[in-house]
């Protein structure tokens, strides 16, 4: 059985978007017939409860005080995690926003769950919810389902028809919330060391890491280490900026082996970025046209595929060495390294 939390920061008067995910929450709580639970937190957070008295549900637990008035990482989260555990919470609903979009992944990671945003959907059949999201900007449209629990669905704006109702006196649960840090102060800003950034957009070469690289090789093994220790070698001989495809960045999000030290913000193409620098390599991509438009500014184009009939080699590359990349980059490695 699910019991379903509706969960917002709360400031003046509950926004409409609020009022439209309460009324999505409720909708799948009554089509799961499960229990339905409102937790709100800020600065008195029992008038935003009062406004919102009749929406159904069960109970309200809030954590109030001056110090959850302010948008600030340390408290969101800590009040957001007490209100989680207070409601026993499986299925966890908020408003998208800036509040909650910065720290919904950090509270489902301090209470061993889920988080999904930009959730457009929530369904419920046979007693499962589920939600749809779109993806590829807007092509496409998934419908999930996930066996983690606690799960955390941000939902956009305009998904369903804000909530309306009268106000009353509403029942409220206070919640005990310690949160670690009272205020942040910022003192300064802290960079990766140089060696460490592989964003280097003043470099000659573009470096760009596909997902052959974590897949298993023609001896049946996977690689990752062997392939982490590789490219970062190159990286640091070569002193070249690190791009990758959308596909490696992503398995990251989805707990599948991957290169540690690859974010989104390496991903080139489409929905990714369209770096300029004078000579690019590519290695273990398939070059599919969504990729390789993030390489119009690149010089010279260079790339090593096992597969002859890639999309490098139907003329997107220059020169299309077909070879394996863990060969070759152990042996450019080992060239440079004499050189220098
Ligand atoms: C709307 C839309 C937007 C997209 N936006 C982007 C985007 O911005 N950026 C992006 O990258 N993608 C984007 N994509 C996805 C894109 O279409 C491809 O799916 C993705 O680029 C494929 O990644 P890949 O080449 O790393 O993986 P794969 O297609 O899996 O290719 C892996 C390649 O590695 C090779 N290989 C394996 N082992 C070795 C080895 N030892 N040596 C050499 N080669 C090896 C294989 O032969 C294969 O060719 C988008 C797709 C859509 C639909």
């Amino acid at each position: 059985m699910e019991t379903i939390l509706f969960l917002s920061p709360t400031e003046a008067a509950l926004s409409k978007n609020t009022l439209e995910a309460l009324a999505a929450a409720k909708q799948l709580a009554d089509s799961l017939g499960a229990p339905f639970f409102v937790g709100l937190w800020g600065d008195a957070p029992k008038a935003a409860a009062d406004s919102i008295a009749s929406c159904g549900a069960a109970k309200f637990f809030i954590v109030s005080g001056v110090e959850f008035a302010q948008a600030r990482y340390a408290t969101d989260a800590a009040a957001a995690e007490a209100l989680c555990r207070a409601a026993g919470a499986t299925i966890v609903i908020a408003p998208s926003g800036s509040r909650w979009n910065r720290i919904s992944a950090g509270v489902a990671h301090r209470l061993a769950g889920r988080a999904d945003s930009h959730v457009t959907g929530l369904t419920a059949s046979e007693g499962s919810p589920a939600i749809a999201r779109w993806y590829y900007r807007q092509r496409m449209e998934g419908i999930l389902t996930r066996t983690q629990r606690p799960w955390l669905i941000s939902v956009e704006s305009g998904i369903a028809p804000a909530w309306q109702g009268v106000a009353g006196s509403a029942v409220v649960e206070d919640v005990a919330c310690l949160p670690a840090g009272v205020r942040t102060t910022v003192t300064g800003i802290e960079s990766l060391a140089a060696d460490q950034q592989t964003i280097r957009p003043d470099a000659d070469l573009l470096f760009v890491t596909g997902a052959g690289w974590t897949k298993k090789q023609p001896d049946g093994q996977v690689k990752v280490a062997e392939a982490e220790k590789l490219i970062l070698g190159f990286l640091n001989l070569a002193r070249a900026s690190l791009g990758s495809t959308k596909s490696l960045v992503d398995l990251h999000g989805e707990g599948q082996a991957t290169l540690t030290f690859l974010t989104h913000m390496n991903q080139v193409g489409q929905t990714g970025s369209t770096p300029r620098h004078a000579k690019g390599l590519s290695t273990c991509c398939h070059g599919e046209e969504p990729h390789t438009v993030g390489w119009r500014f690149i010089g010279e184009r260079r790339a090593i595929s096992l597969d002859p009939n890639c999309g490098w080699a139907r003329g997107k590359a220059d020169v299309l060495y077909v070879a394996d990349a863990f060969a070759v980059m152990e042996k450019v490695n080992s060239l440079i390294a004499q050189k220098s």
